[in-house]
């Protein structure tokens, strides 16, 4: 009902000419991996060599960001127009280091999230809580505040189109990975809160991704959860081989 999806999230790393050199290590290790969609995230100025990288193969190709308008007189940012034409598939919105050094809000990440969802391309919300939201017994509360302001303005229709991520702040980069059963708790309250948002028919269908220091040996006690549908990975996702072994995490 859910196929699984991992998505690698490359942040401001691999010029051009690297991301070819890791998608042609990549491409091949991961193209067996029954059942499991692979997604990878290059900055900007990489998706085009990514793009005929992963031509042909089940990888597809996702943005970190996009600016919610068509086109226009926006300088530095990049429209859900221009990622479609380029074939990208999935955009990440709303990642903590957007809400946290770059000023998105909800309402910013959902006015993103509907320009892609405009443009046929499937955002992945990302939300998650600090740690001191965490040590205060707020992070259920925080996570669903950001779901019902970054997803409730798509409308019933939209948010059952969305991908969420839940990556709880404290965990990113951190090498803290938070423990199956915290994942599985805050999960299953995403989807709970998307049921009022878009009904539980719809939110029974969206996937939603854990991320936070996932690695090759932690992903399948993750991946266990019920409500755990993938992963978003960030560092694990810039070596070929570290990366196919999150994507195989089944084998
Ligand atoms: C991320 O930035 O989306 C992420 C999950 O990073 P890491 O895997 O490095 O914690």
């Amino acid at each position: 009902m859910r196929p699984p999806l991992i998505a690698g999230n490359w942040k401001m790393n691999k010029t051009p000419s690297e991301a070819r050199a890791l998608l042609a290590d990549l491409v091949p290790r991961v193209s067996g991996a029954a059942g499991v969609e692979v997604a990878v995230a290059p900055p900007f100025p990489a998706l085009e060599a990514a793009a005929a990288a992963v031509a042909g193969s089940p990888v597809r190709l996702a943005a970190q960001n996009l600016h919610w308008e068509p086109a226009g007189a926006f300088t530095g940012e990049v429209s859900a127009t221009m990622l479609a034409d380029l074939g990208v598939a999935y955009v990440i919105v709303g990642h903590s280091e957007r809400r946290q050094l770059f000023g998105d809000t909800d309402e910013t990440v959902a006015r993103r999230a509907a320009a892609a969802l405009d443009a046929e391309i499937t955002p992945i919300v990302c939300v998650g809580e600090s740690l001191d939201e965490r040590e205060s017994g707020r992070a259920l509360d925080v996570v669903a505040a950001q779901v019902r302001g970054s997803v409730g303005p798509l409308g019933a229709a939209g948010a059952g189109r969305v991908v969420l991520a839940y990556e709880p702040v404290w965990a990113i980069g951190t090498g803290r990975t938070a423990t199956s059963a915290q994942a599985q708790e805050v999960h299953a309250r995403i989807r709970s809160v998307l049921g009022e948002l878009a009904g539980p028919d719809r939110a029974a269908e969206v996937r939603i991704l854990y991320g936070g220091s996932v690695k090759p040996d932690n992903v399948a006690g993750l991946m266990a959860e019920p409500d755990v549908d993938g992963a978003l990975v960030g560092g694990a996702s810039l070596d070929a081989e570290t990366f196919a072994s999150v994507v195989c995490f089944r084998v």
